[in-house]
């Protein structure tokens, strides 16, 4: 049974991955920060749930302890944060230390996760990162969130050096777009039902080969330009 370890995973996008890739066959971690709602990861039959803050260095440390010993297929760093209200992230206001927070979740913990946990990814595993369309500097032709669209811009940074260092040991990073999902996050504006968001990443995933590392695939298929 291939195992797969994802963040941020008591809800939304997260606690759908994990329920689709447990009903498929695979064995799941499930992490989530101390004293955040459970949510429906407490009803998911066959889940193992660990702390895990994906800011603080010690709860990092404590799970990669945990995981010693254990090969694993995917890595999915789902945990992410929009940072401060849009008005704080904006040309009307800069809150600078919402800022550097955001930098903390969305950009450097995948990078730190994923050099904590190194040593356990399988030849051939892949490391699935959530950035965000908002992240493309080609793209971005409205402005705003500037938070957070610097730290998946950050992030998606950080997976290109890792694809190439980790080329050696046959990993495949993806920055993955999963759409304006129907979530906390996205709002109840968003147009996307988190299932069929989640059916499409999971297979962009399993499609995505050798010459896919380091590349920004949006959950219906799509490049997006960096
Ligand atoms: P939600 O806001 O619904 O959920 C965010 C998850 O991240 C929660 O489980 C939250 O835990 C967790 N999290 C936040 N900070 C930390 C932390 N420091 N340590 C551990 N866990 C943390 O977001 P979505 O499910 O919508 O988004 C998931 C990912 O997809 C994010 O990276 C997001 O940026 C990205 N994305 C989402 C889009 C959308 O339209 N929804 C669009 C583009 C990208 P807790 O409950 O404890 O707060």
């Amino acid at each position: 049974m291939p195992l797969v370890v994802i963040t941020g995973a008591n809800r939304g996008i997260g606690l759908e991955l994990a329920r689709q890739y447990a009903a498929d066959g695979w064995q799941v971690v499930a992490t989530r920060r101390d004293g955040s709602n459970q949510g429906g990861l407490a009803d998911l039959a066959g889940v193992e749930v660990q702390p895990l803050a994906v800011n603080a260095a010690e709860s990092i440390a404590a799970f990669a302890a945990l995981m010693q010993g254990r090969a694993i297929d995917l890595l999915i760093h789902n945990a992410g944060t929009m940072g401060p209200d849009p008005t704080r992230q904006s040309k009307d206001g800069i809150d600078a230390a919402g800022w550097l927070e955001t930098m903390q979740v969305n950009a450097l913990a995948p990078i730190l996760l994923t050099l904590a946990l190194k040593d356990n990814l399988r030849p051939g595993a892949k490391v699935a990162t959530l950035s965000s369309q908002l992240a493309s500097l080609a793209e971005n032709v409205s402005g705003g969130l500037y938070a957070y669209r610097a730290s998946k811009a950050a992030v998606n940074m950080g997976i290109r050096s890792l694809a190439a260092d980790l080329a050696d040991q046959g990993i495949i990073l993806l920055a993955l777009h999963p759409g304006w999902v129907q979530t906390d996050m996205g709002g109840p504006k968003a147009p996307l039902p988190v299932g069929d968001s989640v059916a499409g990443l999971r297979r962009v995933i399993a499609a995505a080969g050798p010459t896919d590392t380091a590349s920004f695939i949006a959950f219906d298929g799509r490049r997006i330009p960096w």
